[in-house]
């Protein structure tokens, strides 16, 4: 059997694998593991991945379900979500139920068991602020394992999953520690506070949070389902003070971090080294959000990945900065 994963994928690469095992059980998962032959490849709803050619690893689609309410407090709920989940709808379901902190990762696509992957974060908001712990099946022995927040190794879109455990678990669900305080709201990011200010919102409630994100989203990025991509290729790089000093410039904006570094954003690099909007083929640096590589309709994986290459010379070239793709490039 060839299985294309074009629709598995929020890029639209055509590639293929021999053999995609829907995973639907903890059960199902635990008597498989045992028979693959090689490590496998988990996909969830592919929006972090960039297939540079076929798969020959058996690929474990997670279609695993269920949202558990584990304990109620006066201020909090302990929730469990099954990784198969879609994130978005999780935070829909959140929010339906008067559960916060997860608001600000509205509209971010993929499944709930790849956000601990790399801690996604968007507008002050990163999957760590609200994580109790992961649990997994390893690939070794098919056994559970639980991995408490201290464990996860949380960074800046970075974990354990991404490093050490990378290819040796497969995430079954995540146990979040959300709020049940409709004040206790992240608004201090630039975009979210001018887009509140705009509609003249003052006491923003946690949906209108959602709302705002879910407005700015759909204005500046690339929806996958007209235009492939997956999100911000590189990561923003984080530099030492020292560093940072050496290739400061008058007009670009950057963010201290609490430990000293200084964060610069890479869409301002690849927008003032002239990357921004530029197309060959059917590839391209979307025109309205640097940081976004697109498939125009029939690029290969490794027309996109040329381009992030080229994008990452310039870059080193012209500010000494190393651009590291936030993308998991497959293989
Ligand atoms: P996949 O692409 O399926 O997988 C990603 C990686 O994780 C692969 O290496 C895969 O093998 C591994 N993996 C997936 N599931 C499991 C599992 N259960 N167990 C073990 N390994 C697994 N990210 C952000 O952080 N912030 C954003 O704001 C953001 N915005 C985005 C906007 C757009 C338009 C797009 C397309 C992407 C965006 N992303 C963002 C990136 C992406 O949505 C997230 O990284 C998301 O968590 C990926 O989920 P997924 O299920 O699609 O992962
Ligand atoms: P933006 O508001 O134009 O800002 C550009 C960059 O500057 C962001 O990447 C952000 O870093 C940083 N930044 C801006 N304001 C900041 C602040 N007050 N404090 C610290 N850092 C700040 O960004 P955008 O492209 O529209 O994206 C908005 C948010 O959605 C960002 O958080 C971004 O990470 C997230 N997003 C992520 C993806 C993805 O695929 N990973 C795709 C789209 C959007 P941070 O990225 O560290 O926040």
């Amino acid at each position: 059997m060839r299985f294309s994963l074009k629709n598995l994928n929020t890029f639209g690469i055509e590639a293929h694998c021999q053999n995609l095992i829907e995973i639907k059980s903890i059960a199902q998962l635990k008597e498989i593991v045992p028979t693959l032959k090689n490590t496998p490849l988990v996909l969830g709803g592919g929006s972090n991945i960039l297939f540079t050619q076929d798969v020959e690893q058996d690929i474990l689609h997670n279609t695993l379900k269920g949202i558990q309410l584990l304990e109620e407090k006066d201020e909090s709920a302990f929730i469990k979500v099954f990784s198969g989940e879609n994130w978005h709808q999780f935070v829909e379901w959140s929010l339906s139920k008067g559960f916060y902190g997860i608001e600000n990762l509205s509209l971010i696509p993929g499944s709930c068991g790849a956000a601990p992957i790399q801690n996604i974060g968007a507008y002050g908001v990163e999957l760590k602020d609200v994580v109790d712990s992961v649990e997994v099946v390893d690939f070794e022995e098919g056994k559970t394992q639980t991995f408490t927040k201290t464990e996860c190794k949380f960074g800046y879109r970075d974990s354990i999953f991404k490093n050490e455990l990378k290819s040796k678990v497969f995430i079954t669900s995540i146990n979040l520690k959300l709020s049940k305080n409709p004040t206790l709201i992240r608004s201090e990011y630039g975009s979210i506070k001018e887009e509140l200010l705009k509609q003249g919102i003052t006491n923003p409630t946690p949906i209108d949070i959602s709302k705002t994100v879910i407005k700015i989203r759909q204005s500046k990025l690339p929806d996958p389902k007209n235009l492939g991509n997956a999100g911000s290729f590189f990561k923003n790089p984080v530099l030492s003070l020292e560093e940072f000093n050496l290739i400061r410039h008058h007009d670009m904006p950057y963010y201290p971090q609490a430990d000293g570094n200084v964060k610069v954003p890479a869409a301002w690099l690849i927008e003032k080294s002239g990357w921004k909007g530029y197309r060959r083929g059917d590839v391209g640096c979307h025109y309205n959000q640097a940081l976004v590589l697109v498939n125009y309709g029939k690029a290969s994986g490794s027309d996109i990945l040329n381009l992030a290459r080229d994008i990452q010379t310039d870059i080193m070239e012209k500010y000494g900065i190393t651009l590291q793709p936030e993308v998991n490039i497959w293989p």
